[in-house]
């Protein structure tokens, strides 16, 4: 408010007394047409800060960068500060922006971001999604440095750990499901997600990839990407829903479908996870792009043998969920998540529980609960992975005492159970199967106890 004031009469000063000055001052603040700046917020991911400038109205604007030292200064044409807007203290203690600086000129508004150094500035418009209205975006791109080294090669083949990339889905400017009491998705999932990598990493024989580490967004091709290139055994996607009616509960898990969603339900959780693209803001993601379509083609090849490890790995997790939590559907479902298209990483996503239903909501956002599920999610992927261990890793090498055993006439589950002092469940889950059915002459895992 002060720094409008001085700024109108700064600029007028030669030619008007205060006095003549402090009608149109009225005017123009009290003007309904004027877009107005009413907020402006950060998130800082590992390569790139976003700068978030929340507006009434879509804003038109343009912007320029100046050296020594670093700024971009960004005028947002037609657009007025609103009386709360204070933009100075969002940039404290952070590194890529130093602070920023507003003052209005002629009818416009201009902000300058003080840079702490070089950084590759890209700008979009976000139409309105709640919780938030438009918004003009600026994404700071820190130099690409050298490239980094891979750090997986070191461990020696035979003592490896199993990676599990898991990733918290959402997050910045896409907050994901908005639940009861403005829980945001996004912060739930990031919670658990943290909580399961806490426990893997303690655990021997386990690493674990975090595709996001806090609230930024990271685009759906890119989070696939990360876990491929940590060589990731198991992307494990984090999740909470929501649904037009706050009925509906339970959590679900789902792979990746052989063509689209197994269910209406399915189907319209499919369309709103893959919408985060375009919601979250990567300016040069297409949902239905040419690329896609190739891409596409050259997946479904690959993805055969992966799928069936996903839904082996789903069923673990569905299994232990179950025991902890109110499951909607006793198996794993199959929907055309982008997040679960990897062409060679098994990829499983859970949906813990529906935000749209208040109790559910209240439920999510306890420290207890999500600890709850974390540790459901942590035992399921270890059933999983100690079942059937891949090649080259210390699991691998502990699971040695794991025997096969050759289906005969009058064998049942149950009985092979226990003969060799183990469970059915066990023996199902590390060889993937749903049913009790099994026929002469098949050779099945027995998992060392
Ligand atoms: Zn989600």
């Amino acid at each position: 408010m002060n720094m409008r004031t001085s700024t109108r009469t700064h600029i007028r000063s030669g030619v008007l007394t205060a006095l003549c000055l402090l009608p149109g001052m009225l005017l123009i603040s009290s003007g309904v047409s004027a877009n107005q700046l009413v907020g402006v917020r950060m998130h800082e991911g590992p390569d790139h800060t976003r700068v978030v400038l929340d507006t009434t109205d879509s804003v038109k604007y343009e912007f320029f960068v100046l050296e020594s030292p670093y700024r971009i200064v960004i005028d947002l044409k037609g657009t007025r500060p609103a009386d709360t807007f204070s933009p100075g203290l969002v940039a404290a203690g952070r590194d890529r922006v130093r602070d920023l600086r507003g003052a209005v000129r002629e009818g416009d508004y201009r902000l300058v971001l003080d840079l702490g150094a070089k950084v590759e500035p890209k700008a979009f418009t976000l139409a309105p999604v709640a919780p938030y209205g438009h918004r003009l975006v600026f994404d700071l791109y820190s130099e690409i440095k050298t490239k980094e080294p891979v750090a997986l090669a070191t461990q020696p083949e035979g003592e490896r750990d199993v990676i599990i990339a898991i990733d918290a889905g959402h997050g910045g400017e896409d907050p994901g499901a908005v639940g009861v009491g403005n829980l945001l998705e996004k912060n739930i999932v990031l919670a658990i997600a943290k909580n399961i990598a806490e426990r893997l990493n303690e655990t021997e024989g386990y690493r674990v990839k975090m595709i996001r580490t806090g609230d930024y967004y990271v685009s759906l091709r890119g989070r696939i990407n990360i876990a491929r290139k940590a060589r990731a055994d198991l992307f494990v996607s984090i999740h909470a829903d929501a649904f037009r009616t706050p009925a509906v509960t339970g959590a679900s898990v789902y792979t990746i479908s052989e063509r689209g969603a197994s269910s209406e339900a399915a189907r319209w959780l499919a369309e709103s996870e893959n919408r985060s693209d375009l919601i979250g803001g990567v300016g040069d993601v297409s949902l239905d792009d040419k690329d896609d379509m190739l891409a596409h083609v050259l997946l479904d090849l690959s993805m055969d043998a992966s799928r069936s490890t996903s839904i082996a790995a789903g069923e673990s997790i569905l299994y232990r969920m179950g025991k902890v939590v109110k499951i909607r559907k006793r198996q794993v479902e199959q929907a055309g998540f982008v997040v679960l298209k990897s062409p060679d990483v098994p990829s499983v996503l859970v949906e813990t529980g529906y935000l749209s239903n208040p109790i559910e909501a209240e439920r999510l956002g306890t420290a207890s609960h999500q600890d709850k599920v974390a540790r459901a999610i942590y035992r399921g992927i270890r059933d999983h992975m100690e079942s059937t261990p891949p090649a080259g890793t210390l699991l691998a090498r502990q699971s040695k005492g794991s025997r096969t055993h050759t289906i005969e006439r009058g064998d049942t589950l149950t009985a092979i159970a226990e003969r060799y002092s183990t469970t059915s469940d066990r023996i199902r889950r590390a060889n993937s199967l749903t049913g009790d059915t099994i026929r002469i002459g098949q050779k099945i895992v027995i998992p060392a106890s």
